[in-house]
């Protein structure tokens, strides 16, 4: 199984400088040698959905230029490259201004439905053109929705099938070398929900999209015979490990789906697959409290590795949409290479990699800490909570004095530190302040 890291620079954050929103060719290249660093073999990309549209500001050219030249930045790390596109995308924003950060934009603006005149039309040739700009990449993922799809009342399921048949067609006469996907991510979005869509993260329909997220993925399987061959199938695997999904069942009600006789009777039938599980590396900013701290969830990610080891997946894909999960990102190359690892094993080849002798016991029992109080624990429900690591000895109130120390015992070279010790120390307070 390869393992890829899904990167998006949509989210606008301080220091700008270590906010892929704003970089150019040099910090894109320094991000690709971390991401190579910690063993990642594919690199995923997606860009900020407002510039979604043909460019026509010189801005929006040089940014474009930099983001085709990732490819053979990859390919000279020794990474894939493959490239995220959109079904019913089209920003409209105003052509002439630079559009904001993802937060500041609406999904609304970035869409079109299909049926509306010459809708389907308009937003499929311009995902063509970006599948040209993209030219040699690996593999390029056509994401079902999120942002995208349509609940107009009128399309369904259908029309992610016939943008997904649309890009099969000229990837095939065009770039026939490279792999398309089919991202089931935010399938349900092809619909008009009875009851609206879910809005805050407590909002109690949010059960209703889960349920739904399966059924659509189910009605597009039962339709795939029809698809082109060479198309493979991107699971994002919600059920399997995702507390905000989880939560919104009793035990004896979640379903575990897809299941391993689903996804073998597909391997059988030779359709490739790929395991894209999001937020488990980072969460978005929609996670409030979860975003842009130092996050740790290894025995999560373990136990996302020891399912995953039992299925026929080509690939995993994790995010990351900054430098800031160091750890994560570590834990989960070396966790889906190797699921027999223990927590305490990665935890201490981190610190080992990134701490002087002098802080690496101050280090080790920081992450236990953090790992043992990680919101995404909390967001599990109490009979997917895994035990937490042992603590015996530890002392929180001496972590807390001690942690300003920290950065002088780290090394400043240290490849998985990015942005360097001052930073990664920043992040870990942030993370110590929020349990
Ligand atoms: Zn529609």
């Amino acid at each position: 199984m390869k393992i890829g890291v899904y990167i998006h620079d949509g989210f606008t954050f301080e220091p700008r400088a270590e906010c892929p929103y704003h970089w150019g060719l040099d910090a894109y290249e320094r991000y690709l040698d971390w991401l190579s660093s910690t063993g990642v073999e594919v690199v995923e990309y997606c860009q900020q959905l407002g510039w979604y549209r043909y460019p026509a500001l010189r801005a929006e050219l040089e940014r474009l230029y930099v983001r085709q030249r990732l490819i053979d930045a990859a390919h000279d790390l020794g990474m894939a490259f493959w490239q995220i596109l959109g079904t019913n995308l089209y920003s409209r924003l105003p052509w002439d201004q630079i559009p904001p950060g993802q937060l500041d934009i609406a999904e609304s603006d970035c869409t079109l439905c299909p049926r509306d005149g010459d809708g389907f039309i308009r937003t499929a040739e311009l995902t063509h053109y970006f599948a040209r700009c993209f030219h040699g990449a690996d593999a390029f993922e056509v994401f079902a929705g999120d942002w995208g799809g349509c609940g107009c009342g009128r399309c369904g399921v259908e029309d992610y099938i016939r943008y997904v048949s649309y890009h099969a067609e000229h990837l095939r006469e065009e770039q026939p070398a490279a792999q398309l996907w089919a991202n089931l991510w935010s399938i349900s979005s092809w619909q008009k929900r009875p009851d609206g869509p879910p809005t805050g993260v407590a909002d109690s329909r949010w059960r209703r999209m889960w349920d739904d997220e399966i059924a659509f993925s189910q009605r597009f399987l039962d339709a795939l015979d029809d698809a082109p061959a060479g198309v493979g199938v991107a699971f994002p695997l919600h059920h399997w490990y995702r507390g905000f999904c989880q939560q919104w069942y009793a035990a004896d009600e979640l379903p575990f789906w897809p299941t391993y006789d689903l996804l073998n009777e597909l391997h059988g039938k030779g359709r490739q697959l790929v395991a894209w599980t999001h937020f488990i590396v980072e969460n978005d900013p929609y996670h409030g409290r979860l975003w842009g701290t130092l996050s740790l969830r290894l025995r999560y990610i373990k136990q996302l590795a020891e399912q995953l080891a039992k299925a026929p997946f080509e690939a995993v894909i994790g995010n990351v949409y900054s430098a800031r999960q160091a750890v994560n990102l570590y834990g989960f190359v070396r966790l889906m290479r190797d699921p027999s690892l223990t927590v305490g094993q990665v935890l201490d080849d981190f610190v080992k990699e990134v701490a002087l002798p002098s802080g690496q016991a101050q280090l080790f029992d920081l992450l236990v800490v953090l790992e043992n109080r990680d919101p995404w624990h909390d967001d599990m429900p109490s009979y997917s909570r895994l035990p937490a690591v042992a603590e015996a000895g530890i002392r929180r109130d001496q972590l807390e004095d001690s942690l300003p120390d920290l950065v002088h015992h780290l090394r400043a070279d240290a490849p998985l530190l990015l942005n360097g010790p001052s930073d990664f120390v920043r992040a870990a307070a942030a993370a110590l302040e929020l349990h």
